[in-house]
């Protein structure tokens, strides 16, 4: 079972699991559990060239040289029927990943059926914690159904792969709807979790698109008080969902951050202490940009690396743009030449590439670049990681400053960066 609170961190090149697990014994000294997750998708696994055990491997060695007694887990993020494979034997936390079935046609009897099943959610519904009744119409079931049927069935199947490689109680399944164009209302994630417990997935995370852009590595943009406002509905729906559908009490949110949502942060915040509710925060591969913040910091052939990658992935920056067109927004008259990145210092490097919204030198262009750049690195290979290697507390110290500054301590905590 996961904890109320977790954090699902990436370390593309797992060299930084003692860094991250670092981050929750830091959490862990303030007063608060927050369980870590490692995740890693398949398609990050075939840029890099690694396997998912290696993930295992780095995870269960950085819990014992930290002694770490609480629980952990790998997850097998963005999953599918085909590629779930790989990820039976070392990971114990599945987000299967439906989204492209979404508005694909499900059965005609499905549909009649569940919404037969289902009538008693059309009306009025009280959620705990809302004032307002939430109203469900018939129509909204028949169309959520018209919708969603067909991707909750096809995560049924995925569940019951996992489920028959590992057993029951072995393992987190999350569903995951982000990766899609348009946000899923409150309205809808009631009925899909409905759907969902009819189809015998006994889901612990929920991971639905929430309004506004989750850009990669940087900042949310969107309504923030639209935001807090679904954000509480949908809490108050998975709280409806635990109590009348049978689902596992510890069901909560997952949000697909693409990491570094800040200005949403406090009001997730302020919402899990109003509902007494957890979350599974996850992060994407920001560790990496940490790594390069090391890299630069530590000056020399460090600096010089991370120089090298900047001008690599400026050269390649359309091909290595392409794969995340949807959730970057680079402005190509903002990021510098490589020549002009060649001059800088270390202080200039990291203070255009380090996370901080408001610094004048901040540059949200080269940030998001890099982000994506990472097979720039990965074919590097052992040149990149011998230099991980070398400058390994330096590195360290950025990723457990990133990860519990900027992201554990304002999420779990309530405090600002
Ligand atoms: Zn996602």
């Amino acid at each position: 079972m996961l904890g109320k609170y977790s954090v699902g961190t990436g370390d593309r090149f797992a060299h930084q699991a003692k860094a991250q697990l670092k981050a929750c014994i830091q959490a862990l000294d303030s007063g608060i559990e927050v369980i870590p997750v490692w995740n890693k998708s398949n398609r990050e696994h075939n840029i890099i060239g690694s396997e998912p055990s290696s993930v295992r491997t780095a995870a269960d060695d950085a819990a014992r040289a930290l002694d770490w007694r609480l629980p952990y887990f790998l997850d097998a993020d963005h999953i599918t029927l085909e590629t779930v494979g790989r990820f039976l034997a070392p990971c114990d936390f599945y987000t299967i990943d439906v989204a492209d079935f979404i508005g694909q046609p499900a059965d005609a009897a499905d549909i009649d059926e569940f919404v037969a099943r289902r009538s008693s959610l059309a009306g009025k519904i009280q959620l705990p914690g809302i004032d307002v009744p939430f109203e469900i119409s018939s129509d909204d079931l028949r169309h959520t159904a018209q919708k969603f049927l067909a991707a909750i069935k096809i995560a049924g199947q995925v569940y019951r792969t996992i489920l028959a490689a590992k057993g029951e109680g072995n393992f987190v399944p999350e569903v995951s709807m982000d990766e899609t164009d348009r946000a899923q209302s409150p309205v809808e994630l009631l009925i899909i979790l409905a759907a969902i417990a009819d189809e015998g997935i006994t889901i612990q995370t929920i991971a639905p698109k929430f309004s506004g852009r989750f850009n990669k590595g940087v900042d949310y943009v969107g309504d923030l008080a639209q935001f807090e406002r679904e954000f509480a509905l949908d809490v108050a729906a998975i709280q409806y969902a635990v109590a009348h559908f049978g689902l596992p009490a510890n069901l909560k949110l997952s949000v697909h951050s693409g990491s570094d949502k800040f200005s949403i942060y406090p009001a997730i915040h302020r919402t899990m202490k109003k509902f007494d509710a957890g979350v599974h925060l996850k992060t994407a591969g920001t560790t990496w940009l940490e790594e390069l913040i090391g890299l630069a910091e530590s000056g020399g052939a460090g600096l010089a690396l991370a120089k090298e990658i900047y001008a690599e992935a400026f050269s390649h920056r359309e091909e290595l743009c392409a794969p995340y067109a949807t959730v970057i927004d680079i402005v190509p008259a903002r990021l510098p030449s490589p020549t002009e990145v060649s001059a800088w210092t270390s202080e200039q490097y990291t203070s255009a590439l380090r996370h901080v919204p408001n610094a004048p030198a901040y540059n949200s262009s080269l940030r998001q670049l890099l982000h994506v750049g990472f097979k720039v690195a990965a074919k590097m290979g052992p040149r990149y990681l011998s230099l991980l290697e070398s400058n390994e507390t330096i590195i360290g110290l950025n990723v457990t400053e990133n990860l519990y500054n900027r992201h554990i301590a304002p999420v779990f905590l309530g405090r600002n960066a």
